[in-house]
């Protein structure tokens, strides 16, 4: 591990400033960066601490929207009653994800810029183009049945790994940033990760040093109705094959209002707007959530061992589906 610097911020202000540094990190929950710098995969030249910034709070508001700071634990969110209540999948991908002590460290802005766990990627004697630009894929052509199909380009077919993502993608969160020159911006989380294309070391539209402050969860007809399944290896404590947040508004049979969110098979946290628009103005029934999921995986692309995930999120997104209509 190389030597860094480290500063305790004590609000805002210096927290930006100090990560304007060149090789500046933010340090919050400390789950993943510290993993990485100690595979001598992440080598920060200076971690600059947020855990003392007052971000920690999940604030509901009076409209019915709700604003999460980027320090709050993913444990307290999860077990937040408001968040029970209006946002069902948000939770149930928050506790399908890592271990109960994990949750209980990592926080939401921490996860929001969570790492892939592509195995080549974390084994700094492999070729990697997140890594090192310019160094080449090791997963091309390698063991590829944790990687993507959807999003993937000749130089990456890394997996977005976070549960938490694929549920804010669905719910049609906000992301609320601070960047170096004291400027605030709201970006829609859809457009908050990159697709890799050719240059998979570009994983957000975040600047450097800016700093997330909170998301924000708007109002919408469908929230309460959400679903989030999970589809992994073994039941607890393990990355998904495939996962799929979904939301659905039905009025008298008739599905008005969608959103198609899927994860485990993706670049970043994937919207489907293809299952969506299989899914509006049609009856809610098993046949279309087939019919949603077939649409939602007809861009896939299979590379070697990962083919079998274009039916398993297929069929994914369908039992999801399948349960917001069982109430289950
Ligand atoms: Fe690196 Fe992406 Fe290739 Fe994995 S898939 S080795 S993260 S470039």
């Amino acid at each position: 591990m190389q030597p860094f610097t480290y500063t305790r911020a004590p609000d805002e202000d210096r927290a930006v400033a100090a990560a304007r540094e060149a090789g500046a990190h933010y340090l919050a929950g400390g789950t993943s960066l510290v993993d990485l710098m100690r595979l001598d995969v992440m080598r920060p030249t200076g971690l600059v601490d947020i855990s003392r910034l007052p971000l920690g709070l999940v604030e509901p508001h009076t409209d019915g929207s709700v604003r999460i700071g980027a320090m709050v634990r993913n444990s307290d969110l999860a077990h937040h009653p408001v968040i029970t209540e209006r946002y069902p999948a948000l939770r149930q991908a928050l506790l399908s994800g890592a271990s109960p002590q994990l949750r209980n460290m990592a926080t939401v802005g921490g996860n929001v810029l969570q790492r892939t766990r592509c195995s080549y990627f974390r084994d700094a004697a492999s070729p990697c183009n997140k890594r090192q630009p310019g160094a080449g894929c090791a997963a091309q052509g390698g063991y590829t049945r944790m990687h993507a199909v959807l999003g993937g380009s000749e130089h990456c077919i890394a997996v977005h790994p976070s549960d938490m993502c694929v549920a804010l993608v669905a719910l049609d969160a906000v992301v609320q940033s601070r960047m170096a020159n004291g400027t605030r911006r709201s970006t829609p989380f859809e457009s908050f990760h990159s697709v890799p294309g050719d240059t998979p070391h570009v994983e957000t539209i975040l600047q450097p040093g800016e700093l997330i402050t909170h998301v924000d969860l708007p109002v919408s007809p469908f929230a309460a109705h959400s679903r989030y399944v999970k589809v992994r290896d073994r039941a607890s404590y393990a990355f998904a094959l495939s996962s799929a947040a979904v939301a659905l508004e039905v009025q008298n049979g008739t599905i008005r209002s969608a959103r198609v969110a899927l994860g485990g098979v993706a670049t970043k946290p994937w919207r489907s707007r293809e299952a969506e628009r299989a899914l509006i103005g049609r009856p809610a029934t098993i046949d279309t959530y087939r019919s949603a999921g077939a649409a939602a995986m007809s861009h896939a692309v299979a590379r070697g061992q990962n083919e079998f995930k274009i039916a398993l999120a297929a069929r994914t997104i369908a039992r999801a589906l399948q349960e917001i209509g069982r109430g289950t």
